[in-house]
């Protein structure tokens, strides 16, 4: 069915998003969250009954983050943790008086923690420490909040937003089936939500002149496919949810064995919830009573 964006998002849109003064790092309204309620609500009742809920911080440990090779692949996203260090005396000279101003940020020194790129990436090793995954395989339920280092005008690109993933973990027929079934199902719930999607290969934003190929390497293995909705526009949706498939990518990093001793196989479904709840707001409009009825049920709203 195909709906028409009433209302694309103006990044004004005071309603919803308030500006920090920078970009893409907004406060969130009453109104805004009681959308996101909705939505987390809905994706729990489509969760495994024998799915592990975990919720993970905005930080990470950057020494996982290194291993796990987003460094390599994503090094212009990350962001890291600085603070001071040292004695006293340094500290208030790299902060005091009208000189430093500044200043400061020139002492900072890298900790042991990074910002939580992506909710699934704090996941594999606290997995890998388990020992061998069951014979029926694991599913996870993730979140966190999540930076990218890309500042934007664009009300859809965040540098800090929300992330919720369905993880499965398990051999490769079990990875693969999740991901096929996830891909199947989709479609449903934007149909209820009264949003008109598209779902499309994709690839991630690999960094550099080696990345390009990683891209193309991805597309042409299926790695990745996105539903994408109106936010800015009908012509240019956005990438809403993502659907991965890591093969034995993190499995062979953290040396997570299935119960036949083979290397593990990963997937996830990955929801960008500001994002779906934007895309909510640009096809039904500002006034939730307004809302389709399906639309309103299926987020108790
Ligand atoms: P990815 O790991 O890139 O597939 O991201 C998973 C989901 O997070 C995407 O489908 C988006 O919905 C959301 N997301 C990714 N980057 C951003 C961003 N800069 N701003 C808002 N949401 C984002
Ligand atoms: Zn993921």
């Amino acid at each position: 069915m195909n709906y028409v964006v009433r209302d694309p998002i103006k990044p004004t849109s005071d309603a919803l998003l308030q500006s920090t003064g920078v970009d893409g790092v907004f406060a969130r309204t009453g109104m805004f969250e009681r959308v996101v309620d909705g939505l987390n609500a809905l994706i729990s009742r489509h969760r495994d009954t024998d799915a592990e809920v975990l919720r993970f911080p905005p930080v990470t440990s950057r020494a996982h983050i290194q291993r796990s090779g987003y460094l390599g692949s994503f090094p212009n996203l990350l962001g890291a943790v600085c603070c001071l260090g040292g004695a006293e005396a340094e500290i208030r000279a790299a902060v005091d008086g009208a000189k430093a101003q500044g200043a400061w940020v020139k002492s900072l020194e890298a900790t042991d923690l990074v910002l939580t790129p992506a909710a699934c990436y704090p996941l594999y090793p606290l997995v890998a420490g388990r020992g061998r995954v069951p014979a029926g395989g694991l599913v996870f339920d993730v979140a966190s909040d999540c930076f990218r280092h890309e500042p934007s005008r664009h009300i859809d690109r965040l540098q800090t937003f929300r992330m919720r993933e369905f993880v499965r973990i398990g051999s490769p027929e079990q990875a693969a089936a999740f991901r096929a079934e996830w891909l199947a199902r989709a479609p449903g719930i934007a149909d209820l939500l009264g949003l008109s999607y598209q779902i499309a290969p994709a690839s991630d934003p690999f960094f550099g002149r080696a990345g390009r190929l990683m891209a193309i390497n991805q597309v042409e293995q299926s790695l990745k496919f996105e539903l994408l909705l109106p936010v800015r526009s009908a012509q240019q949706p956005t990438a809403c949810m993502s659907f991965n498939d890591h093969r034995d990518h993190f499995g062979k990093i953290w040396d997570i064995a299935t119960a036949a001793g083979a290397t593990a196989h990963t997937c996830c479904v990955a929801f960008g919830i500001d994002r779906l709840t934007l895309a909510l707001f640009a096809a039904h409009g500002l006034d939730l009573r307004m809302w389709p009825t399906a639309t309103r049920e299926a987020l108790a709203l």
